[in-house]
């Protein structure tokens, strides 16, 4: 039986890297279903190459577009908030949901529904919707399987282990392309310079987190969502060449990590392929990669991002919401030049201090409406902090 899967942000970084393992071992694949923003191009390549059944674009401008391209084919294309639900009738293998930003939250609740097992890179959900990914996991009995690669490693390393036998956990960070820059210099950081990410070629909105450290700010509070392990045990350690991916220190003496090349393709295909498959064409890792490994503790002058941690763990359930708010306004601000590489992080502190955070950080969200609401408040109160 062919395993039925969706690619949820199927013309991003890590939608393509899926679809490029599953090009190795197409015919026990079944694409059921395609989604993307605004890259119909991408969209309707990918459509005609994978035989999918069904795309969907955000962006209903392109829905005509995608329609004529794919007149000949047995695709059905939809458009816009079209739920998931409605276009897929049978129960799916597999989602990865690779949307990036909160964008992708009401897709990874949708999704849990109609699949068996949930590949979720799109951390910015779990960050700000946990509470109700969680609800809905539990619901539908559906499996969560964490793509980020640190998370893959704890996952594994992890498994049969509670939480009393282990002392630390490690989440590594390669430094991204400052980590030499002098900090002086960081401010004059343009855009090109931080999107262009040593080890990783991924999105520009994970590339600029990357640089700032803002990722590990996310990967730690995900983390603490995914795994039920003390959130006192995380802590982020420098590692540049990104070989090693999380390391556990287990209160017996012995420490695990999982070792592997900075290649998405890796956990992506533990993951779509199961454990009993063979991943070919992996770069062997040498003994001189093996000599080359250097761990630093983190340079909180240089990452201002990583005391925004425990500040944030400590307020509430809706803070991470307003985290991530006011970070992709704040991002997407320095992509337009708008403002500084270092006002990213300043401005965060400072949306942490706002009188009103407090008040809406310790909200519950009963629904996802509670969460956009909060989002939105964080997205307007950001922009207006950080007008020069
Ligand atoms: P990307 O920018 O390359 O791709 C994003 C995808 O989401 C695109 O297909 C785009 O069309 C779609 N999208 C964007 N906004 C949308 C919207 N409003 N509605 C519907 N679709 C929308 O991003 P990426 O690097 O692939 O990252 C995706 C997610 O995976 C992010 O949450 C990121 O943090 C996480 N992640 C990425 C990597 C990596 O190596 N790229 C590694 C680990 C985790
Ligand atoms: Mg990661």
């Amino acid at each position: 039986m062919r395993k039925k899967i969706a690619i949820l942000g199927s013309t991003g970084s890590i939608g393509k890297t899926t679809l490029e393992v599953i090009k190795r071992d197409k015919k026990n694949f079944e694409i059921v279903l395609l989604t993307a923003n605004n890259n119909y191009k991408k969209l309707i390549q990918q459509a005609k190459e994978f035989n999918a059944r069904n795309v969907l674009i955000k962006n209903e401008i392109f829905f005509n577009k995608i329609k004529n391209a794919l007149k000949k084919h047995k695709t059905k294309v939809y458009c816009g908030n079209k739920s998931l639900g409605s276009i897929v009738k049978k129960k799916l293998d597999y989602t990865m949901a690779a949307i990036v930003g909160i964008a992708g939250l009401k897709s990874t609740i949708e999704c849990i529904k109609i699949s068996k097992n949930v590949a979720i890179a799109n951390k910015e959900s779990i960050i700000c919707g946990w509470d109700l990914i969680n609800k809905s996991i539990k619901k539908y009995k559906t499996n969560i399987l964490p793509v980020d690669s640190e998370h893959f490693s704890i996952m594994e390393l992890s498994k049969n282990s509670k939480d009393s036998e282990i002392s630390e956990i490690i989440i590594t960070a390669s430094g991204g392309p400052f980590l030499k820059t002098p900090i002086r210099k960081l401010k004059y950081a343009k855009p090109h310079e931080a999107i262009r990410h040593p080890n990783w070629k991924m999105g520009k909105k994970i590339s600029i987190d990357s640089a700032s450290l803002m990722n590990k700010v996310f990967e730690l509070i995900e983390a603490t969502k995914l795994f039920k392990f003390n959130h006192k045990k995380y802590k982020i350690l420098i590692h540049p060449q990104s070989y090693v991916h999380s390391i556990i220190c287990f209160k017996n003496g012995l420490t695990k990590m999982i070792l592997h090349n900075p290649d998405m393709k890796i956990p992506i295909s533990n993951i779509i392929n199961g454990y009993d498959k063979k991943y070919f064409n992996v770069k062997k890792i040498n003994t001189k990669t093996l000599n080359k490994l250097n761990f630093y503790e983190v340079d909180k002058k240089r990452f201002p991002s990583v005391n925004l941690i425990s500040k944030c763990l400590n307020a509430g359930s809706l803070a991470a919401t307003i985290l991530n708010a006011s970070n992709e306004e704040l991002v997407s601000m320095y992509l337009k030049k708008k403002l500084k590489f270092t006002d990213i992080v300043k401005n965060l502190h400072k949306i942490l201090k706002h009188k009103d955070f407090v008040k809406y950080a310790k909200k519950r969200a009963k629904n996802i409406k509670d969460i956009y609401m909060i989002d939105k408040w964080a997205r307007l109160k950001i922009r207006s902090m950080s007008v020069r």
